[in-house]
Protein backbone atom coordinates (compact mmCIF):
# COMPACT_ATOMS: atom_id res chain seq x y z
CA UNK A 1 0.00 0.00 0.00
CA UNK A 2 1.25 3.37 -0.84
CA UNK A 3 1.72 6.70 0.92
CA UNK A 4 3.07 10.42 0.23
CA UNK A 5 3.87 12.95 2.80
CA UNK A 6 4.30 16.95 1.27
CA UNK A 7 5.49 19.39 3.54
CA UNK A 8 6.93 22.98 3.34
CA UNK A 9 8.62 25.60 5.54
CA UNK A 10 7.35 28.95 3.77
CA UNK A 11 7.24 30.30 0.51
CA UNK A 12 9.27 33.36 -0.57
CA UNK A 13 12.39 35.31 -1.83
CA UNK A 14 14.62 32.07 -1.30
CA UNK A 15 16.99 32.69 -3.71
CA UNK A 16 20.70 31.10 -4.17
CA UNK A 17 21.94 35.37 -3.33
CA UNK A 18 20.59 35.34 0.50
CA UNK A 19 21.17 31.41 1.11
CA UNK A 20 24.49 30.35 2.19
CA UNK A 21 25.75 26.85 2.38
CA UNK A 22 24.90 26.47 6.23
CA UNK A 23 21.53 27.63 5.70
CA UNK A 24 20.96 24.96 2.86
CA UNK A 25 22.05 22.06 4.93
CA UNK A 26 19.95 23.94 8.04
CA UNK A 27 16.87 23.87 6.21
CA UNK A 28 17.32 20.62 4.30
CA UNK A 29 18.34 19.01 7.64
CA UNK A 30 15.28 20.52 9.47
CA UNK A 31 13.32 19.11 6.45
CA UNK A 32 14.16 15.89 6.39
CA UNK A 33 13.90 15.60 9.81
CA UNK A 34 10.33 16.36 9.53
CA UNK A 35 9.27 14.23 6.73
CA UNK A 36 11.29 11.45 9.11
CA UNK A 37 8.56 11.62 11.85
CA UNK A 38 5.74 12.18 9.22
CA UNK A 39 6.36 9.10 7.39
CA UNK A 40 7.51 6.57 10.21
CA UNK A 41 4.28 6.37 11.30
CA UNK A 42 2.92 6.25 7.56
CA UNK A 43 4.97 3.07 6.89
CA UNK A 44 3.79 1.39 10.20
CA UNK A 45 -0.11 2.37 9.06
CA UNK A 46 -0.49 5.54 10.68
CA UNK A 47 -3.09 7.83 9.61
CA UNK A 48 -2.73 11.10 7.20
CA UNK A 49 -3.58 12.99 10.10
CA UNK A 50 -0.91 11.93 12.64
CA UNK A 51 1.74 11.76 10.30
CA UNK A 52 0.95 15.81 9.16
CA UNK A 53 0.76 16.71 13.16
CA UNK A 54 3.93 14.86 13.45
CA UNK A 55 5.94 16.68 10.63
CA UNK A 56 4.41 20.18 11.71
CA UNK A 57 5.32 19.72 15.19
CA UNK A 58 8.66 18.55 14.36
CA UNK A 59 8.98 21.91 12.65
CA UNK A 60 7.12 23.81 15.22
CA UNK A 61 10.37 22.57 17.50
CA UNK A 62 12.81 23.39 15.34
CA UNK A 63 13.80 27.43 15.17
CA UNK A 64 14.61 27.87 11.84
CA UNK A 65 11.08 28.02 10.83
CA UNK A 66 8.43 30.72 11.68
CA UNK A 67 6.14 28.48 13.78
CA UNK A 68 5.81 27.22 17.41
CA UNK A 69 9.53 27.50 18.96
CA UNK A 70 10.95 30.22 15.90
CA UNK A 71 7.85 32.45 15.77
CA UNK A 72 8.16 36.04 14.94
CA UNK A 73 7.44 38.76 17.10
CA UNK A 74 3.90 40.54 17.11
CA UNK A 75 3.77 44.79 17.41
CA UNK A 76 3.43 44.31 20.76
CA UNK A 77 6.38 42.13 21.06
CA UNK A 78 5.04 38.93 21.04
CA UNK A 79 4.56 35.47 19.97
CA UNK A 80 1.08 35.22 18.57
CA UNK A 81 0.73 31.61 16.53
CA UNK A 82 -2.13 30.24 14.76
CA UNK A 83 -2.66 26.33 13.23
CA UNK A 84 -4.87 24.27 11.68
CA UNK A 85 -5.63 20.74 10.73
CA UNK A 86 -8.66 19.26 8.52
CA UNK A 87 -9.21 15.37 7.91
CA UNK A 88 -10.24 14.70 4.41
CA UNK A 89 -12.33 11.29 5.73
CA UNK A 90 -15.06 13.83 7.03
CA UNK A 91 -14.18 17.08 6.94
CA UNK A 92 -13.46 17.71 10.55
CA UNK A 93 -11.20 20.47 11.33
CA UNK A 94 -10.06 22.36 14.35
CA UNK A 95 -7.88 25.28 14.52
CA UNK A 96 -6.50 27.94 17.10
CA UNK A 97 -5.73 31.89 16.74
CA UNK A 98 -3.05 34.02 18.63
CA UNK A 99 -2.23 31.34 20.98
CA UNK A 100 1.00 32.15 23.20
CA UNK A 101 2.97 29.60 25.44
CA UNK A 102 2.18 26.75 23.50
CA UNK A 103 4.73 24.59 22.84
CA UNK A 104 3.37 22.64 19.26
CA UNK A 105 0.32 24.67 18.44
CA UNK A 106 -0.92 21.85 16.01
CA UNK A 107 -1.56 19.65 18.63
CA UNK A 108 -3.85 21.56 20.28
CA UNK A 109 -4.94 22.26 16.99
CA UNK A 110 -6.15 18.41 16.82
CA UNK A 111 -7.17 18.55 20.25
CA UNK A 112 -9.86 21.13 18.80
CA UNK A 113 -10.56 18.90 16.34
CA UNK A 114 -11.18 15.77 18.21
CA UNK A 115 -12.36 17.29 21.63
CA UNK A 116 -13.58 20.56 21.80
CA UNK A 117 -17.36 20.31 19.71
CA UNK A 118 -15.99 23.04 17.89
CA UNK A 119 -13.69 23.93 14.84
CA UNK A 120 -11.99 27.47 15.60
CA UNK A 121 -10.49 28.47 19.47
CA UNK A 122 -8.66 31.59 20.16
CA UNK A 123 -6.73 33.28 22.47
CA UNK A 124 -8.23 32.92 26.09
CA UNK A 125 -10.42 30.20 25.26
CA UNK A 126 -7.79 28.36 23.41
CA UNK A 127 -5.33 28.87 26.63
CA UNK A 128 -8.33 27.61 28.61
CA UNK A 129 -8.89 24.74 26.77
CA UNK A 130 -5.12 23.79 26.03
CA UNK A 131 -4.61 23.63 29.78
CA UNK A 132 -7.73 21.42 30.50
CA UNK A 133 -6.57 18.77 27.63
CA UNK A 134 -2.96 18.93 29.51
CA UNK A 135 -1.29 20.27 26.32
CA UNK A 136 2.75 20.66 26.78
CA UNK A 137 3.33 24.86 27.43
CA UNK A 138 6.58 26.57 26.97
CA UNK A 139 7.73 29.62 29.11
CA UNK A 140 8.22 33.16 26.72
CA UNK A 141 12.67 32.23 26.86
CA UNK A 142 11.47 29.11 24.61
CA UNK A 143 10.29 31.10 21.71
CA UNK A 144 13.05 33.81 21.81
CA UNK A 145 14.59 33.84 19.00
CA UNK A 146 17.37 36.77 18.64
CA UNK A 147 17.31 36.96 14.95
CA UNK A 148 13.26 37.25 15.17
CA UNK A 149 13.66 39.40 17.87
CA UNK A 150 16.26 41.84 15.68
CA UNK A 151 13.81 41.77 12.87
CA UNK A 152 11.08 42.94 14.95
CA UNK A 153 12.99 45.64 16.50
CA UNK A 154 14.11 47.26 13.38
CA UNK A 155 10.39 47.83 12.76
CA UNK A 156 8.25 48.02 15.91
CA UNK A 157 8.14 51.81 15.88
CA UNK A 158 7.04 51.84 12.51
CA UNK A 159 3.10 50.82 11.45
CA UNK A 160 4.94 48.16 9.13
CA UNK A 161 4.21 44.65 9.02
CA UNK A 162 6.58 42.03 7.45
CA UNK A 163 5.94 38.79 5.93
CA UNK A 164 8.38 36.02 6.82
CA UNK A 165 8.69 35.27 3.35
CA UNK A 166 9.38 39.11 2.36
CA UNK A 167 9.05 39.67 -1.50
CA UNK A 168 9.68 43.45 -2.79
CA UNK A 169 6.66 43.73 -4.17
CA UNK A 170 4.16 43.39 -1.30
CA UNK A 171 1.90 46.24 -0.39
CA UNK A 172 3.11 47.88 3.28
CA UNK A 173 5.96 46.03 3.96
CA UNK A 174 9.29 47.08 4.04
CA UNK A 175 12.61 45.94 2.29
CA UNK A 176 13.42 42.70 3.00
CA UNK A 177 17.02 43.01 6.00
CA UNK A 178 17.24 38.91 6.50
CA UNK A 179 16.05 35.51 6.17
CA UNK A 180 12.47 35.62 7.23
CA UNK A 181 10.77 32.63 5.71
CA UNK A 182 9.46 29.68 7.06
CA UNK A 183 5.35 29.12 8.22
CA UNK A 184 5.67 25.37 8.18
CA UNK A 185 2.46 23.09 6.58
CA UNK A 186 2.27 19.29 5.76
CA UNK A 187 -0.15 17.30 3.74
CA UNK A 188 -0.41 13.05 3.44
CA UNK A 189 -1.98 10.93 1.92
CA UNK A 190 -1.92 7.33 3.67
CA UNK A 191 -2.39 3.79 3.17
CA UNK A 192 -5.80 4.19 3.30
CA UNK A 193 -6.38 6.38 0.35
CA UNK A 194 -7.08 9.06 3.34
CA UNK A 195 -5.88 12.41 3.22
CA UNK A 196 -5.19 15.14 6.06
CA UNK A 197 -3.72 19.31 5.75
CA UNK A 198 -1.99 21.16 8.45
CA UNK A 199 -0.22 24.37 8.80
CA UNK A 200 1.28 25.91 11.55
CA UNK A 201 2.51 29.90 11.97
CA UNK A 202 3.88 32.89 14.19
CA UNK A 203 2.22 34.91 11.46
CA UNK A 204 4.39 37.95 9.95
CA UNK A 205 6.68 40.55 12.31
CA UNK A 206 5.07 43.32 13.89
CA UNK A 207 1.86 41.99 13.35
CA UNK A 208 -1.02 43.79 14.69
CA UNK A 209 -1.91 42.47 18.56
CA UNK A 210 -4.69 39.53 17.61
CA UNK A 211 -4.26 39.69 14.07
CA UNK A 212 -4.95 36.43 12.44
CA UNK A 213 -3.52 34.98 8.80
CA UNK A 214 -4.72 32.64 6.47
CA UNK A 215 -2.94 29.69 8.39
CA UNK A 216 -5.62 28.47 10.60
CA UNK A 217 -8.92 29.91 8.20
CA UNK A 218 -10.20 26.24 6.98
CA UNK A 219 -10.61 27.22 3.27
CA UNK A 220 -8.09 29.98 3.15
CA UNK A 221 -4.67 28.23 4.71
CA UNK A 222 -5.76 25.12 5.29
CA UNK A 223 -8.58 22.41 3.35
CA UNK A 224 -8.23 18.55 3.01
CA UNK A 225 -11.19 16.78 1.04
CA UNK A 226 -10.65 12.85 0.10
CA UNK A 227 -12.72 13.50 -2.53
CA UNK A 228 -10.41 16.03 -4.38
CA UNK A 229 -7.10 17.32 -2.34
CA UNK A 230 -5.42 18.33 0.56
CA UNK A 231 -3.93 21.98 1.01
CA UNK A 232 -1.79 23.89 3.01
CA UNK A 233 -0.95 27.36 1.84
CA UNK A 234 1.61 29.79 2.60
CA UNK A 235 2.44 33.34 1.45
CA UNK A 236 0.73 36.64 2.03
CA UNK A 237 -1.92 35.94 4.28
CA UNK A 238 -4.82 38.55 3.44
CA UNK A 239 -4.50 37.58 -0.21
CA UNK A 240 -5.03 33.50 0.34
CA UNK A 241 -7.57 34.64 2.98
CA UNK A 242 -9.38 36.85 0.08
CA UNK A 243 -8.99 34.83 -2.73
CA UNK A 244 -10.23 31.15 -0.11
CA UNK A 245 -7.54 29.81 -2.08
CA UNK A 246 -7.17 26.42 -0.96
CA UNK A 247 -10.85 25.19 -1.20
CA UNK A 248 -10.94 27.12 -4.20
CA UNK A 249 -8.17 24.25 -5.57
CA UNK A 250 -10.88 21.85 -3.82
CA UNK A 251 -13.22 23.79 -6.03
CA UNK A 252 -11.78 23.63 -9.30
CA UNK A 253 -11.32 19.91 -9.17
CA UNK A 254 -14.96 19.17 -7.50
CA UNK A 255 -16.98 21.11 -9.86
CA UNK A 256 -15.03 22.07 -13.05
CA UNK A 257 -12.93 18.87 -13.25
CA UNK A 258 -9.69 19.96 -13.11
CA UNK A 259 -6.54 17.78 -12.01
CA UNK A 260 -4.48 18.48 -8.95
CA UNK A 261 -1.69 20.36 -10.91
CA UNK A 262 -3.87 22.35 -12.67
CA UNK A 263 -6.26 23.40 -10.13
CA UNK A 264 -3.04 24.46 -7.61
CA UNK A 265 -1.51 26.36 -10.83
CA UNK A 266 -5.36 28.49 -11.55
CA UNK A 267 -5.17 29.62 -8.00
CA UNK A 268 -1.23 30.31 -7.17
CA UNK A 269 -0.12 31.21 -10.91
CA UNK A 270 -3.46 33.03 -12.17
CA UNK A 271 -5.69 34.49 -9.13
CA UNK A 272 -3.72 35.13 -6.41
CA UNK A 273 -1.31 36.59 -8.56
CA UNK A 274 -3.64 39.04 -10.20
CA UNK A 275 -4.72 40.09 -6.84
CA UNK A 276 -1.13 40.45 -5.90
CA UNK A 277 -1.19 37.32 -3.43
CA UNK A 278 2.95 36.35 -3.44
CA UNK A 279 3.22 32.77 -1.72
CA UNK A 280 2.78 29.28 -2.54
CA UNK A 281 1.03 25.93 -1.30
CA UNK A 282 1.75 22.17 -1.48
CA UNK A 283 -1.02 19.20 -2.21
CA UNK A 284 -1.73 15.82 -2.57
CA UNK A 285 -4.69 14.00 -3.54
CA UNK A 286 -6.22 10.32 -2.49
CA UNK A 287 -4.10 8.55 -5.25
CA UNK A 288 -0.98 9.91 -3.47
CA UNK A 289 -0.04 12.63 -6.79
CA UNK A 290 1.47 15.32 -5.24
CA UNK A 291 1.72 18.98 -6.28
CA UNK A 292 4.37 22.41 -4.73
CA UNK A 293 3.34 25.57 -6.38
CA UNK A 294 4.42 29.12 -6.04
CA UNK A 295 4.28 32.14 -7.40
CA UNK A 296 7.58 33.22 -5.09
CA UNK A 297 10.93 32.80 -6.25
CA UNK A 298 11.42 29.72 -3.75
CA UNK A 299 9.53 28.13 -1.18
CA UNK A 300 10.82 25.72 1.17
CA UNK A 301 9.69 22.32 0.57
CA UNK A 302 9.73 18.42 0.92
CA UNK A 303 8.40 15.29 -0.30
CA UNK A 304 8.94 11.37 0.57
CA UNK A 305 6.47 8.67 -0.69
CA UNK A 306 6.27 5.00 -0.32
CA UNK A 307 7.99 4.57 -3.48
CA UNK A 308 11.28 5.89 -1.83
CA UNK A 309 11.05 8.84 -3.87
CA UNK A 310 12.40 11.66 -2.16
CA UNK A 311 12.39 15.37 -2.94
CA UNK A 312 14.03 18.38 -0.70
CA UNK A 313 13.79 21.87 -2.47
CA UNK A 314 14.00 25.55 -1.98
CA UNK A 315 15.04 27.56 -5.44
CA UNK A 316 12.34 28.62 -8.19
CA UNK A 317 11.63 25.39 -10.50
N1 LIG B 1 0.44 32.93 5.66
C1 LIG B 1 1.05 33.32 6.90
C2 LIG B 1 0.29 34.50 7.48
O1 LIG B 1 -0.11 35.37 6.75
C3 LIG B 1 2.46 33.74 6.76
C4 LIG B 1 3.34 32.81 5.96
O2 LIG B 1 2.88 31.91 5.29
O3 LIG B 1 4.57 32.98 6.03
O4 LIG B 1 0.16 34.56 8.69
Amino acid sequence: MSYTLVIHGGAGNITTAIMDAQMELDYANGLRAALDAGTQLLQQGGSAVDAVVAAIAEMENNPIFNAGRGSVFTKKGLNEMDAALMDGIDLSAGAVAGVRNIKNPIRLAREVMLHSGHVFLSNEGAAEFALKQGIEMAPDEYFFNKSRYDQWVEIRDTDYTQLDHKGDNLKGAIPNTGHKFGTVGAVACDQNGNIAAGTSTGGMTNKRFNRIGDSPVIGAGTYANNKTCAISCTGHGELFMRAVAAYDVSCLMEYKGLSLKDACAVVVKEKLVKMGGEGGMIAVNAAGEYEFCFNSAGMYRGMRNSEGKEIVGFYGM
